[in-house]
């Protein structure tokens, strides 16, 4: 499992750019499913399919992540962006990046001014990703265009997969690579289940929801669990009063999302993940959340509406290109998806 969330975290999948982080799990999952497509948007969806009077149990987590896409490059060969997604300004300055072009992938660093030339007043200015670029060694526009170099390539952190300590690991992109290794192992594992599954793995969620809207309407499924990642008050500089859950202690199940605006989760979906967790000693962290949402928010607003719930993994330093997660939380996640969908027999 940690080999796959090391290879999922490690690949390239700005929003709009799926497809590697797309064929790893496809290839990975093929063996376990009766059905498998990538529909028109670029969501992979999978069947298991279930007896016929069961219900059938749409799972979604999504594929892309926040990066930046290449807008323009000037006449010495800098490179200028977009974002993909929210980013603070901040977390780009210096950082070594990747842009995957037609011709294969190139490095780039994200310049600055250097502190010597820096007037007082500057030290303590924010510098804004506007004012910002790339350089990706080129020394011309012409030569950026010969590496392959095109408006719109995607760019992401050239960041690593890394053990910290025991189970605590680093990467980049665990929102939400790790919601995908929890749908993909849920249904490597899952045995003793009557409803149909189809999980899919969405694309453009950073964008806004888009896969999800469409897949959703299109499965008309009975229920439905989305899974993702969300953020640990666990360290300093925030505190467990702005963001109550904490890595280690199990999944968050979200109660609301964006301060109601989101999804607030139906008792019937809440009442079932509780007794679950309660009937199988797994540990759960409940979260009324006033921050981002999820694909849950539009999900649950399909066609008549379908009662949605939401197991995220409590991580730190989302949105940046080195993001902290516990492994226990993510074994604890699966173990509840699969007991739950064991539940409706
Ligand atoms: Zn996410």
């Amino acid at each position: 499992m940690k080999q796959l969330l090391e290879k999922l975290s490690n690949a390239p999948g700005v929003s709009g750019h799926e497809e590697t982080v797309r064929d790893i799990i496809r290839a990975e999952i093929e063996p376990y499913v009766d059905h498998i497509e990538v529909d028109t948007m670029g969501n992979l969806i999978v069947t298991r399919d279930g007896d016929i009077d069961k219900p059938s149990i749409m799972l979604a987590a999504h594929l892309d992540e926040v990066g930046l896409i290449v807008r323009y490059i000037d006449n010495d060969g800098y490179v200028f962006f977009n974002p993909v997604g929210g980013l603070f300004d901040q977390t780009l300055l210096n950082q070594k990046m990747v842009v995957h072009t037609k011709n294969g992938k190139y490095f780039g660093v994200i310049g600055s001014k250097p502190p010597h030339v820096m007037k007082t007043a500057e030290y303590d200015k924010v510098i804004k990703k506007d004012d910002m670029f790339l350089d990706i060694g080129a020394t011309s526009k012409k030569d950026a265009e010969k590496m392959g170099i095109e408006i719109g390539d995607q760019i992401t952190f050239d960041s690593h997969f890394t053990v910290l300590h025991d189970d605590i690991v680093a990467g980049k992109a665990f929102d939400n690579r790790a919601g995908c290794v929890m749908l993909v192992e849920t249904i490597k594992r899952m045995k003793d289940v009557k409803a149909t599954v189809h999980a899919v793995f969405t694309v453009q969620e950073e964008v806004g929801l888009k896969g999800a809207k469409t897949s959703a309407y299109k499965l008309n499924p009975d229920f439905a669990f989305v899974t993702d990642v969300t953020i640990a008050g666990d360290h300093p500089g925030i505190s467990m009063k702005e963001a109550p859950v904490k890595m280690g202690a199990g999944p968050a199940i979200i109660v609301s999302d964006g301060n109601g605006r989101g999804i607030i989760v139906p008792k019937i979906i809440l009442d079932r993940i509780k007794n679950t967790a309660d009937e199988y000693n797994i540990p759960i962290q409940l979260e009324a959340s006033g921050g981002g949402t999820t694909d849950g928010a539009v999900i649950h607003l399909t066609r008549g509406g379908i009662p949605t719930g939401i197991v995220s993994i409590p991580t730190r330093y989302i949105h940046t290109p080195h993001s902290v997660i516990n492994m226990k939380d993510l074994e604890a996640s699966i173990n509840l998806l699969i007991k739950m969908l064991e539940s409706w027999i």
